[in-house]
């Protein structure tokens, strides 16, 4: 309480300086506390732990932050962070707590770290809890992601408690009793595009250097400790694989929902999960989050995004750029359409079965199919699912088989069998046979993702206590691009139901 106290609109802020970690222990949470999940490839393949340590009894005290890990002593991190297109000051690690660094059997460093678990010093007007829905949500999507191949946070565990937390219901400005839960989370760092800024917006340069060199020498190791630009190595290469991490949450249709700069991870990797979504029926407006009212973050903007978030980064690392490493930064910069664009191009023509052929020719047979489908309102994932069951037979005659519900609505278009006409050519001269293409499509185009129906119906049963449907999607979309025969997972690949088109997700968490 030494510090001093800004309000800012009613917000109380503990203005932190000179520092980037804050020491701040867990609150632990009321019980009995629930184990509802775990990630066993979290616990085995990163944690060396067998999963049968779930059966201890005091297994959850240490997944929730009521007992700590011998050694670990709490931080909670001091970022800053532009959000929603302004600058908004101190952020910071409001309601999480990192406990440490854990080194694997393989040799790989892990930042553990609870969500949920507290207040901290930057909690600002918040409680330091996250609810049920947003814990559900954060845990499956996380390991759903890192099972489809993009890069991101992973999690270990989901624990609920008794303890009530008190959450706005924006649909109806009611505020309801939820209770509070806890996900530990992990990533190779959490450091983010905000925990640089905050240093450069106080005058910190020290410390902000300080930062920049742990971080390169950690994280980026082609880039070498003495090299007089490794700063702008360092921003290229962020601004390369914030170009790939975007270009592949477009090929799953992944909206982020709040791509604010304390959001962004120095590592590209996808983090902070809140109000995403999955796309459905395919359009580039597609904003997940409901309380974005500007639609500033609709799928269709990310790229754009993107660059916005990475001349945020540059402003942040100019004043430890010499002159001419700025304008070479600048110039790195704008070399940023052109990678995304292109980084664009080889997963969505990856995804029609094919290799990259004449540039031109594969831009338009991609913008061709997606007009198609923002026409006829086609379904995202199942239409290039579809495309790959599908037999070149039945694409050829137009026949489409009546349970290929995304690829029947995608053949309604007056352009479809023209688009058909320059397509199959292409596969016929890449395939040997058909079978071979299918295989080689469907490892590529997944039949299941986090549909927002799919994690609600989860919710409102964990709510209650029951776990099997979180359980059911956690094995499930650990799969993805296997056909799997029991019905109810049949069913998570049928045509989304009435319900789910109503439904919101918003802010609140
Ligand atoms: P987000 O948009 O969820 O990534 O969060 C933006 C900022 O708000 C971060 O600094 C969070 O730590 C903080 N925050 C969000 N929810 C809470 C909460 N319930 N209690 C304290 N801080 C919070
Ligand atoms: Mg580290
Ligand atoms: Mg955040």
């Amino acid at each position: 309480d030494a510090f001093p106290l800004d309000e800012i609109d009613g917000n109380y802020v503990h203005t932190v300086k000179r520092c980037v970690f804050s020491e701040s222990p867990p609150t632990p949470l009321k019980g009995p506390l629930k184990l509802a999940a775990v990630s066993e490839e979290v616990l085995e393949s990163i944690l060396d732990l067998d999963v049968s340590a779930s059966l201890y009894e005091d297994f959850v005290l240490y997944l929730s932050g009521s007992k700590l890990f011998p050694g670990s002593v709490p931080l909670a991190h001091r970022y800053g962070g532009h959000q929603f297109g302004y600058w908004a000051g101190q952020l910071g690690d409001g309601r999480a707590h990192l406990l440490g660094e854990y080194t694997s059997r393989k040799g790989e460093t892990w930042e553990l770290q609870l969500k949920g678990s507290g207040k901290t010093p930057y909690s600002r007007s918040g409680d330091g809890r996250a609810v049920v829905r947003s814990s559900v949500r954060e845990f499956l999507c996380s390991e759903a992601m890192h099972h489809l191949g993009v890069p991101t946070s992973r999690a270990a565990s989901l624990v609920l408690s008794e303890e009530p937390v008190l959450r706005d219901q924006f649909y109806n400005g009611s505020i309801k009793k939820e209770r509070g839960a806890v996900v530990l989370r992990l990533a190779k760092s959490w450091f983010r595009i905000g925990s640089l800024e905050i240093l450069t917006k106080s005058g910190e340069l020290d410390l902000l250097r300080k930062i920049l060199d742990f971080v390169i020498e950690e994280h980026f190791t082609s880039i070498t400790k003495n090299d007089p630009d490794k700063y702008v190595a360092f921003f290229s290469t962020v601004l390369n694989e914030t170009a790939h991490m975007i270009a592949q949450w477009m090929s799953v249709g992944f909206a982020h929902g709040v791509g604010n700069t304390d959001n962004f991870s120095l590592l590209s990797i996808t983090i902070d999960y809140g109000p995403f979504g999955f796309m459905e029926a395919y359009n580039p407006n597609f904003v997940p989050n409901s309380s974005d009212d500007e639609e500033r973050y609709s799928i269709g903007a990310q790229a754009n995004v993107g660059l916005f978030n990475l001349e945020k980064l540059l402003e942040a690392l100019y004043p430890v750029l010499n002159p001419s490493q700025q304008s070479w930064a600048k110039h790195v910069l704008k070399g940023y359409p052109q990678i995304y664009q292109k980084r664009f191009q080889e997963l969505f023509i990856a995804k029609l079965g094919l290799e990259e052929q004449d540039e031109s020719d594969d831009g338009y047979l991609i913008a061709f199919l997606l007009k198609m489908m923002e026409d006829t309102r086609a379904d995202f994932t199942m239409t290039f699912r579809q495309l790959s069951e599908v037999s070149a037979l039945q694409l050829q005659s137009g026949s489409i088989p009546k349970e290929m519900w995304a690829l029947q609505d995608l053949s309604m278009h007056e352009f479809f069998s023209e688009w058909v006409n320059m397509y199959l050519p292409r596969l016929q001269r890449a395939y040997q046979s058909d079978e071979a293409r299918q295989h080689r499509m469907k490892g590529i185009n997944p039949r299941y993702v986090l549909r927002n129906w799919m994690a609600e119906s989860a919710i409102r049963k964990a709510e209650n206590d029951d776990f099997s449907e979180v359980r059911l999607l956690q094995e499930v979309l650990a799969r993805p691009y296997t056909e799997q025969a029991r019905a109810e997972e049949r069913h998570y690949a049928s045509r989304p139901p009435r319900w789910a088109q109503g439904l919101r997700v918003s802010c609140s968490s």
